[in-house]
């Protein structure tokens, strides 16, 4: 028999062995795209505030205000924890995102989890993409329905598991997707894929966790990747989104038609039984929207986006082939991106080093995150930092 210590131990150093073994930098304070660790300031380009609407006074005072309201909801939302705060963010979420409702949840994930479970179980199959996000894929495991995985992006092996879908009976098919990858930055093809699901009867739920607030469509240009790819409701009918990202508070949402956000309503357990989301969160996601719609700030953040591309090209960095405002830096070992992440924090700089299991064996990677918040004099500052770092780590190496 293991006793519980001895298992729990075993597995952190076997972890630390593997250099995977993930801690917290703890932050005093965010100030901007600056954070206060351990007494240290840094500039953060992990976060993903794309928008820098996490640190607005206005958001912050609409959130001041909201928790005026009560400091908790009290209650699930279905019980008595639905405020009129929730109500018009439910709105502002349909309208920003073109769709006729909305519904929030507590987080992506649960609304990942929840989505998903209502709609499939037993009978029926989730085509998910290998790189899909770890909610999307527990949500598809948790809900007995048979999962069918293809390779990242390829439409054609996409396309080869709708069939074996369709051919393994008349269940329900859902096609879960990112929009944006959060740890590659790339954005999936969704016309091909809605276009697909069309052929082979299956639904597209996109997760906008990374576009929405970010990309969009020429009437709705926050929308998401759906949004920007042309998708409308009946093409991209389940969109979720969460608002702890561009839009810089917490929670999350799912947007579709009134149909699809009354059946979520009955039928998504981590809705249902769950205390909803705080008033004061809710009042500063709706002021965060507001700023999103009223001012050009992704236009700043696709200008930042540039510069740091266009730079980093000059550097001779080893870019990947992304346009959004995650650029990974994919470095393959565990020690090197350690490595290089400690070098930059030394030189001032907090970027994620992301290592097994978030991403495949063998593509260790500093995730670096671009924000309108940044200054065109910090990206260039962090690419300076960068080109020495990785210069000393592999002379060391
Ligand atoms: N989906 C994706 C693609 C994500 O990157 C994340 C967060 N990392 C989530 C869902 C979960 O969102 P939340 O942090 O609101 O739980």
């Amino acid at each position: 028999m293991t006793s519980l210590s001895d298992f729990l131990q075993a597995r952190l150093s076997e972890r630390r062995a593997q250099q995977l073994y993930r801690s917290h930098k703890t932050l005093a304070a965010a100030p901007g795209p600056v954070a206060l660790v351990d007494g240290c300031e840094l500039i953060t380009f992990s976060s993903n505030d794309y928008l820098g609407l996490a640190t607005r006074p206005e958001v912050i005072a609409a959130q001041q205000r909201g928790a005026a309201l009560g400091a908790g909801a009290t209650a699930s939302h279905l019980v008595n924890g639905h405020f009129e705060i929730h109500q018009q963010l439910q709105h502002k979420i349909a309208e920003v995102t073109g769709r006729e409702a909305a519904l929030l949840f507590g987080s992506g994930y649960m609304a990942n989890v929840g989505i998903i479970n209502a709609l499939v179980g037993r009978g029926d199959v989730v085509v998910q993409d290998k790189l899909n996000h770890a909610s999307l894929i527990d949500g598809g495991l948790i809900s007995g329905a048979q999962l069918l995985r293809f390779a990242h992006s390829d439409v054609a092996a996409l396309e080869r598991q709708l069939r074996r879908a369709r051919a393994a009976g008349d269940g329900k098919i859902l096609l879960a997707v990112d929009g944006v990858y959060s740890m590659d930055g790339d954005i999936a093809p969704l016309a091909e894929m809605a276009a697909l699901c069309g052929k082979y009867d299956a639904w597209l739920m996109v997760d906008e966790a990374h576009g929405f607030g970010v990309t969009g469509s020429k009437c709705c240009p926050c929308a998401g990747s759906a949004a920007a790819a042309g998708l409308d409701q009946d093409s991209a009918p389940i969109v979720m989104g969460t608002l702890g990202k561009a839009a810089g508070n917490g929670g999350a949402f799912v947007a579709g038609s009134q149909a699809l956000i009354d059946y979520l309503t009955q039928f998504a357990r981590t809705y249902i039984y769950t205390t909803g989301m705080p008033p004061a969160v809710a009042a500063g996601c709706l002021r965060a929207l507001e700023l999103m719609q009223q001012e050009p700030l992704r236009q700043t953040l696709d200008q930042r986006i540039d510069y740091f591309r266009r730079r980093a090209a000059v550097l001779q960095l080893p870019l990947q082939q992304s346009t959004s405002a995650i650029q990974p830096l994919v470095l393959g070992c565990e020690q090197s991106v350690l490595a290089v992440a400690e070098q930059l924090r030394n030189s001032g700089y907090l970027v994620g080093a992301i290592r097994p299991p978030t991403v495949p064996a063998g593509t260790a990677r500093l995730r670096i995150t671009l924000s309108a918040a940044h200054s065109e004099a910090q990206i260039e500052g962090l690419l300076r930092a960068l080109v020495s770092a990785l210069r000393s780590v592999e002379v060391t190496a």
